[in-house]
């Protein structure tokens, strides 16, 4: 058997890149590849520094997210969600929101304070997980980009217009 692979690390892609906007395909084939491709995007998360990082942000239009709210403190708070479906909310919460697609770009959000979503694991076995304050937004924020959506999206017109006139000035000045 060869030696264990590194694993890769994936760029991940930025606003406007279209793959964003488009909502993945459901995973059907739960193999090997799926599993490694789930630990590539922990480490690429990671990487990132991020919380939280869905398929489509490493230009892969499928409906796999990984989640980790404790970033490696506890091993308890890593998710692996693939098809996953919002199946409750309850109450409401504003606070504010990044995305590792949107660099420097922090809005407040209005999102469900409790969520229940239900999603299967690397072998395909279908679970629950119940998630309040920062866990139900991080499921919220990542099962939205599998349906093409980005927490801009969420904001104020007003409010998205200056962040995308931010982010035009950023391009204009190779910070993007
Ligand atoms: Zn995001």
């Amino acid at each position: 058997m060869a030696a264990k692979e590194a694993l890769k690390i994936h760029e991940v892609v930025k606003f406007p890149d279209p793959v964003l906007k488009q909502p993945g395909a459901p995973v059907t084939v739960f193999d090997e590849a799926l599993k490694t491709l789930v630990a590539e995007m922990f480490e690429s998360m990671y990487a990132a520094q991020g919380i939280g990082l869905a398929a489509p942000q490493i230009a892969l239009s499928k409906r796999i997210t990984v989640i980790d709210v404790s970033f490696k403190k506890d091993p308890k708070d890593k998710l692996v969600l693939i098809n996953p479906e919002v199946v409750e909310t309850r109450g409401k919460q504003t606070e504010e929101e990044g995305c590792l697609s949107l660099p420097e770009i922090r809005e407040k959000v209005h999102r469900a304070a409790w969520v229940k979503v239900k999603a299967q694991n690397q072998h395909g076995e279908w679970f629950e997980v119940e998630g309040e304050e920062l866990l139900a937004r991080a499921l919220l924020h990542e099962i939205d980009h599998l349906n093409g959506i980005l927490f801009i999206d969420r904001i104020s017109r007003l409010k998205r217009e200056l962040v995308l006139r931010k982010i035009r000035k950023m391009q204009k000045n190779g910070e993007w």
